[in-house]
């Protein structure tokens, strides 16, 4: 499964690398996935996530705040998102 919805916000308002905070696209182990998109001006985070344990899929938004953490909401696994400092600026450059 893929991460899609963040991919289609960020099309669908033309976001560019100046308007966020933070995004970043991080592989999880057993194939778990988590992509995260802040918006400036904004407090909350845009959350996408493959859960590495159940395989759980989930489009979600919480506060924002460093170090940024989610649980699944099927199985409660807490997953975290160490080293937020190494942006990924690449990622939205090249959409
Ligand atoms: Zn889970």
């Amino acid at each position: 499964m893929e991460l899609k919805k963040i991919q289609e916000f960020i099309l669908k308002n033309n976001i560019q690398l100046s308007d966020c905070t933070m995004h970043t696209n991080r592989k999880l182990e057993n194939n778990g996935k988590i992509r995260i998109l802040v918006l400036k001006g904004e407090t909350d985070a845009y959350v996408e996530y493959i859960c590495p344990k159940c395989g759980h899929y989930c489009y979600t938004k919480k506060t924002w705040k460093r170090p940024f953490s989610i649980k699944c909401e099927n199985c409660g696994k807490l997953i975290r998102v160490p080293r937020m400092k190494t942006l990924i600026k690449k990622e939205i450059k090249n959409y």
